[in-house]
Protein backbone atom coordinates (compact mmCIF):
# COMPACT_ATOMS: atom_id res chain seq x y z
CA UNK A 1 0.00 0.00 0.00
CA UNK A 2 2.66 2.47 0.75
CA UNK A 3 3.42 2.83 -3.12
CA UNK A 4 0.37 3.59 -3.94
CA UNK A 5 -0.35 6.07 -0.85
CA UNK A 6 3.04 8.05 -1.87
CA UNK A 7 1.97 8.12 -5.52
CA UNK A 8 -1.89 9.56 -3.98
CA UNK A 9 -0.60 11.94 -1.77
CA UNK A 10 2.02 12.73 -4.52
CA UNK A 11 -0.46 13.71 -7.00
CA UNK A 12 -1.85 16.28 -4.27
CA UNK A 13 1.55 18.21 -3.68
CA UNK A 14 1.70 21.90 -5.31
CA UNK A 15 4.84 23.00 -7.23
CA UNK A 16 7.50 24.57 -5.38
CA UNK A 17 7.00 22.12 -2.35
CA UNK A 18 8.62 19.39 -1.36
CA UNK A 19 7.02 16.15 0.07
CA UNK A 20 9.34 14.73 3.12
CA UNK A 21 7.83 11.51 4.34
CA UNK A 22 7.36 11.01 8.09
CA UNK A 23 8.78 7.56 9.09
CA UNK A 24 9.00 6.93 12.34
CA UNK A 25 8.11 4.09 14.08
CA UNK A 26 8.04 2.47 11.13
CA UNK A 27 10.49 -0.51 9.87
CA UNK A 28 13.33 -0.22 7.83
CA UNK A 29 11.30 -2.17 5.01
CA UNK A 30 8.85 0.60 4.70
CA UNK A 31 10.79 3.03 4.41
CA UNK A 32 12.61 0.76 1.62
CA UNK A 33 9.70 0.59 -0.03
CA UNK A 34 9.20 4.38 -0.06
CA UNK A 35 12.52 4.87 -1.25
CA UNK A 36 11.47 2.01 -3.98
CA UNK A 37 8.96 4.19 -5.45
CA UNK A 38 11.23 6.82 -5.43
CA UNK A 39 11.36 8.37 -2.32
CA UNK A 40 14.42 10.57 -0.99
CA UNK A 41 13.12 12.94 1.62
CA UNK A 42 12.75 11.17 5.02
CA UNK A 43 11.92 12.62 8.62
CA UNK A 44 12.43 10.98 12.00
CA UNK A 45 11.97 12.48 15.11
CA UNK A 46 14.40 10.23 17.63
CA UNK A 47 18.06 10.35 16.77
CA UNK A 48 18.58 6.82 17.59
CA UNK A 49 16.10 5.36 15.35
CA UNK A 50 17.00 8.38 12.19
CA UNK A 51 20.91 6.76 13.05
CA UNK A 52 20.04 2.95 12.72
CA UNK A 53 17.82 3.50 10.08
CA UNK A 54 20.37 5.91 8.25
CA UNK A 55 23.29 3.35 8.67
CA UNK A 56 21.54 0.32 6.52
CA UNK A 57 19.31 2.34 3.69
CA UNK A 58 21.01 4.24 0.75
CA UNK A 59 23.40 6.92 0.79
CA UNK A 60 21.17 9.11 -1.22
CA UNK A 61 18.35 9.39 1.52
CA UNK A 62 18.12 13.17 2.48
CA UNK A 63 17.45 13.08 6.32
CA UNK A 64 14.97 15.26 7.95
CA UNK A 65 14.81 15.69 12.01
CA UNK A 66 11.76 17.10 12.89
CA UNK A 67 11.20 15.92 16.55
CA UNK A 68 12.50 17.17 19.81
CA UNK A 69 16.12 17.28 20.05
CA UNK A 70 18.21 16.32 23.24
CA UNK A 71 21.56 18.08 23.17
CA UNK A 72 23.04 14.52 23.83
CA UNK A 73 22.10 13.04 20.79
CA UNK A 74 22.79 15.90 18.08
CA UNK A 75 26.74 13.28 17.62
CA UNK A 76 24.17 10.59 16.42
CA UNK A 77 22.48 12.43 13.17
CA UNK A 78 25.33 15.45 12.90
CA UNK A 79 27.51 13.92 10.10
CA UNK A 80 24.64 13.58 7.50
CA UNK A 81 21.29 15.50 8.56
CA UNK A 82 20.24 17.11 6.01
CA UNK A 83 17.68 19.88 7.50
CA UNK A 84 16.70 19.83 11.19
CA UNK A 85 12.89 21.24 11.63
CA UNK A 86 13.20 21.79 15.83
CA UNK A 87 15.30 24.67 16.51
CA UNK A 88 13.93 25.90 19.42
CA UNK A 89 16.16 27.56 21.80
CA UNK A 90 20.16 29.45 21.37
CA UNK A 91 21.25 26.49 23.67
CA UNK A 92 20.58 24.24 21.08
CA UNK A 93 21.46 25.40 18.39
CA UNK A 94 25.33 26.31 19.83
CA UNK A 95 25.24 22.48 20.79
CA UNK A 96 24.66 21.65 17.02
CA UNK A 97 26.75 24.23 15.67
CA UNK A 98 29.25 22.31 17.68
CA UNK A 99 28.41 18.92 16.49
CA UNK A 100 28.67 20.13 12.75
CA UNK A 101 32.16 21.82 13.35
CA UNK A 102 33.52 18.51 14.11
CA UNK A 103 32.46 16.61 10.60
CA UNK A 104 33.03 20.17 9.14
CA UNK A 105 29.74 20.37 8.27
CA UNK A 106 27.26 23.28 7.96
CA UNK A 107 24.12 21.85 8.78
CA UNK A 108 20.72 23.95 7.68
CA UNK A 109 18.31 24.05 10.59
CA UNK A 110 14.45 25.89 11.10
CA UNK A 111 13.08 27.66 14.03
CA UNK A 112 10.62 25.59 15.17
CA UNK A 113 7.36 27.92 16.63
CA UNK A 114 4.71 27.61 18.85
CA UNK A 115 1.24 28.20 16.71
CA UNK A 116 -0.79 25.97 18.34
CA UNK A 117 -3.82 26.53 21.37
CA UNK A 118 -2.40 23.56 22.94
CA UNK A 119 0.15 24.14 25.84
CA UNK A 120 2.16 20.99 25.16
CA UNK A 121 3.81 21.69 22.09
CA UNK A 122 7.53 22.66 21.76
CA UNK A 123 8.58 26.29 19.78
CA UNK A 124 9.70 29.49 19.80
CA UNK A 125 7.21 33.00 19.93
CA UNK A 126 8.23 35.41 18.12
CA UNK A 127 10.33 37.74 21.17
CA UNK A 128 12.72 34.49 21.86
CA UNK A 129 13.10 34.16 18.37
CA UNK A 130 14.18 37.38 17.56
CA UNK A 131 16.11 37.41 21.10
CA UNK A 132 18.13 34.21 19.55
CA UNK A 133 18.27 36.14 15.97
CA UNK A 134 19.94 39.62 17.86
CA UNK A 135 22.28 37.71 19.53
CA UNK A 136 25.57 37.73 19.89
CA UNK A 137 26.36 34.31 20.37
CA UNK A 138 24.28 33.84 17.33
CA UNK A 139 26.14 35.65 15.67
CA UNK A 140 29.37 33.37 16.17
CA UNK A 141 28.25 30.20 14.82
CA UNK A 142 29.31 29.29 11.51
CA UNK A 143 28.46 25.89 10.94
CA UNK A 144 24.64 26.09 11.31
CA UNK A 145 22.81 28.07 8.71
CA UNK A 146 18.94 29.16 9.46
CA UNK A 147 17.19 28.73 6.62
CA UNK A 148 13.51 29.12 7.55
CA UNK A 149 10.91 27.91 9.92
CA UNK A 150 8.36 24.85 11.33
CA UNK A 151 5.10 25.09 13.22
CA UNK A 152 3.04 22.28 13.73
CA UNK A 153 -0.75 23.34 14.21
CA UNK A 154 -3.20 22.57 16.78
CA UNK A 155 -4.89 19.05 17.01
CA UNK A 156 -8.22 19.72 15.82
CA UNK A 157 -10.86 19.56 13.79
CA UNK A 158 -11.66 23.14 13.10
CA UNK A 159 -10.24 23.97 10.18
CA UNK A 160 -9.98 27.96 10.55
CA UNK A 161 -8.30 27.67 13.49
CA UNK A 162 -5.65 25.49 11.61
CA UNK A 163 -5.31 27.84 8.80
CA UNK A 164 -4.76 31.00 10.80
CA UNK A 165 -2.24 29.49 12.58
CA UNK A 166 -0.61 28.50 9.34
CA UNK A 167 -1.05 32.52 8.39
CA UNK A 168 0.47 33.02 11.75
CA UNK A 169 3.69 30.95 10.89
CA UNK A 170 3.77 32.71 7.40
CA UNK A 171 3.46 35.89 9.04
CA UNK A 172 6.31 35.06 11.61
CA UNK A 173 8.60 34.00 8.41
CA UNK A 174 7.79 37.18 6.47
CA UNK A 175 8.76 39.39 9.40
CA UNK A 176 11.78 37.27 10.09
CA UNK A 177 12.63 37.52 6.39
CA UNK A 178 12.64 41.26 6.33
CA UNK A 179 14.45 42.22 9.21
CA UNK A 180 17.28 39.19 9.84
CA UNK A 181 17.80 37.97 6.56
CA UNK A 182 17.28 41.00 4.32
CA UNK A 183 19.16 39.60 0.82
CA UNK A 184 19.56 35.86 2.18
CA UNK A 185 17.92 34.04 -0.42
CA UNK A 186 18.22 30.86 1.42
CA UNK A 187 15.67 32.08 4.23
CA UNK A 188 12.91 30.47 2.62
CA UNK A 189 11.07 27.58 3.74
CA UNK A 190 8.55 27.27 5.90
CA UNK A 191 7.65 23.72 7.09
CA UNK A 192 4.23 22.98 8.19
CA UNK A 193 1.00 20.66 7.22
CA UNK A 194 1.01 17.08 8.23
CA UNK A 195 -1.53 14.08 7.03
CA UNK A 196 -4.76 15.76 8.00
CA UNK A 197 -3.51 19.02 7.16
CA UNK A 198 -1.11 19.41 4.57
CA UNK A 199 -3.48 20.87 1.92
CA UNK A 200 -4.26 23.87 4.19
CA UNK A 201 -0.94 24.42 5.12
CA UNK A 202 -0.27 24.73 1.04
CA UNK A 203 -2.39 27.17 0.56
CA UNK A 204 -1.15 29.10 2.96
CA UNK A 205 2.54 29.38 1.90
CA UNK A 206 4.05 26.31 3.25
CA UNK A 207 7.32 24.56 1.15
CA UNK A 208 7.78 21.59 3.11
CA UNK A 209 4.85 19.00 4.05
CA UNK A 210 5.73 16.48 6.54
CA UNK A 211 3.51 13.43 5.80
CA UNK A 212 3.59 10.24 7.68
CA UNK A 213 0.36 8.45 8.63
CA UNK A 214 -1.41 9.14 4.86
CA UNK A 215 2.22 7.47 3.55
CA UNK A 216 3.14 4.57 5.81
CA UNK A 217 -0.80 4.17 8.13
CA UNK A 218 -1.39 4.30 11.02
CA UNK A 219 1.41 4.13 14.04
CA UNK A 220 1.58 2.38 17.10
CA UNK A 221 2.13 4.92 19.96
CA UNK A 222 1.98 2.71 23.22
CA UNK A 223 5.76 2.20 23.71
CA UNK A 224 7.50 5.26 24.18
CA UNK A 225 10.79 4.76 22.94
CA UNK A 226 13.01 6.38 25.71
CA UNK A 227 15.67 8.83 23.62
C1 LIG B 1 4.66 12.59 13.32
C2 LIG B 1 4.91 13.95 12.80
C3 LIG B 1 4.42 14.35 11.55
C4 LIG B 1 3.58 13.46 10.65
O1 LIG B 1 2.32 13.24 11.22
P1 LIG B 1 1.15 12.52 10.38
O2 LIG B 1 -0.08 13.02 11.01
O3 LIG B 1 1.35 11.06 10.57
O4 LIG B 1 1.30 12.93 8.97
C5 LIG B 1 4.72 15.63 11.10
N1 LIG B 1 5.46 16.47 11.84
C6 LIG B 1 5.95 16.13 13.04
C7 LIG B 1 6.75 17.11 13.80
C8 LIG B 1 5.69 14.87 13.56
O5 LIG B 1 6.17 14.54 14.77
Amino acid sequence: MIKENLAQVSRTIADGVRLIAVSKTKPVEDLQEAYDAGMRLFGENKALEMRDKHEVLPKDIEWHFIGHLQTNKIKYIAGYVSLIHSIDSLNLLQAVNKEAAKHGRVIDCLLQFHIASEETKFGLDMNEAEALLSSAEYAELKNVRIVGVMGMATNTDDRDLIRREFRTLKGYHTQLAEKYFAGCAEFKEISMGMSGDYEIAMQEGSTLVRVGSAIFGARNYNIPVND
